[in-house]
């Protein structure tokens, strides 16, 4: 039979995963602060809980999908809650220390702990494209990763509990990153009258000729060596130049190329300029001094 599981949260988020062990055939156990939230997936078959406690001695697997890191140490801090031989999989985005921290007090408390990170939007949770990361011990992880496999592409990325953060934000940085340089690109194409739907398949097709560097350039990293095969950052440079004075002369911002303008210049005077893009890793390694 499915292994019964219990889902803490049913937010946007939380639903989704309740409903999609559901519709996978576990039996589900579910709570919630505002109860009312857990009325439509009881009708569809889920058990609600009176306590947080009640909900996980319910499940072989305990879910926490809430708002932050505080309120999981509020729920599982409760009085009727007893975690000695619980498995917690914890899905509430935080940073990689309250990952570490969490899941030192929920072991101490007798409970095996995975953290998670839902790279996915509630819809697509229960398909492939609904990716779960997770990081933690790696027997818990094999334990239940049938179970887990039900809410979509489930990874596990180390034993270091704070794995899953860590990718998640370094996930946001690219997604800011491409999607601020299409701003960029798309601002100033408006200023000629090229609006932002002629604009974007060009900029799709560069960002996944970029995308398509990335490996190679790892290797760079990796090597500690950055040899300009294909450009030299001081080349670059000469670039990122024509942008930021285009940008100035057409009237739009220019302050996130002379951002990175400025970085790379740091790396030019520290003796890189001959050297290819990616020793810019130095500068992004480092936190800003002086
Ligand atoms: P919602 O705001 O929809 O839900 C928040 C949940 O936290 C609710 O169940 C809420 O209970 C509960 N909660 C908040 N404060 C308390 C408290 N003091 N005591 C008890 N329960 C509390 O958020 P989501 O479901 O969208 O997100 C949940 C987590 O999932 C977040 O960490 C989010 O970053 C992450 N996530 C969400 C994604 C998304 O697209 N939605 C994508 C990736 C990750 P109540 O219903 O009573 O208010």
């Amino acid at each position: 039979a499915d292994a019964p599981v219990a889902v803490i949260g049913l937010g946007l988020m939380g639903q989704a995963l309740a409903r999609t062990f559901l519709e996978a055939g576990h039996p589900t156990t579910v709570w919630n602060r505002t109860a009312g939230k857990a009325d439509q997936l009881v009708a569809e078959g889920a058990r609600l809980a009176p306590t947080v406690g009640n909900a996980i001695q319910a499940g072989t697997l305990t879910i926490l999908c809430v708002t932050d890191y505080q309120v999981v140490h509020e729920l599982l801090g409760a009085s009727d809650v007893e975690l000695g031989g619980t498995t917690l999989v914890n899905l509430t985005s935080g940073d990689s220390a309250q990952a570490r921290e969490a899941a030192r007090w929920a072991e101490q408390r007798g409970a095996r702990y995975l953290d998670g990170a839902i790279m996915a939007i509630p819809p697509s949770i229960g398909t492939p494209d609904g990716v779960i990361l997770h990081s933690g011990p790696q027997a818990v992880f094999e334990a239940h990763e049938s179970t887990l496999g039900a809410l979509g592409t489930v990874t596990y990325l180390g034993a270091d509990y704070g794995l899953a953060s860590l990718y998640d934000v370094a996930g946001l940085a690219m997604m800011w990153s491409v999607l601020n340089a299409w701003l960029q690109g798309t601002a100033l194409l408006r200023t000629a009258g090229v609006d932002a739907t002629t604009y974007a398949p060009f900029a799709r097709r560069l960002a996944v000729e970029v995308a398509e560097w990335l490996p190679g350039y790892a290797e760079q990293i990796d090597n500690g060596s950055f040899p300009a095969e294909v450009s030299a950052l001081e080349t670059d440079v000469r670039a990122m130049t024509h942008l930021i004075e285009e940008s100035e002369a057409v009237g739009v911002n220019a302050e996130l190329p002379k951002l990175i303008k400025a970085m790379a210049d740091r790396a030019i005077a520290a003796g890189h300029g001959g050297e290819q893009y990616p020793v810019l890793i130095e500068e992004f390694s480092k936190p800003r001094v002086g």
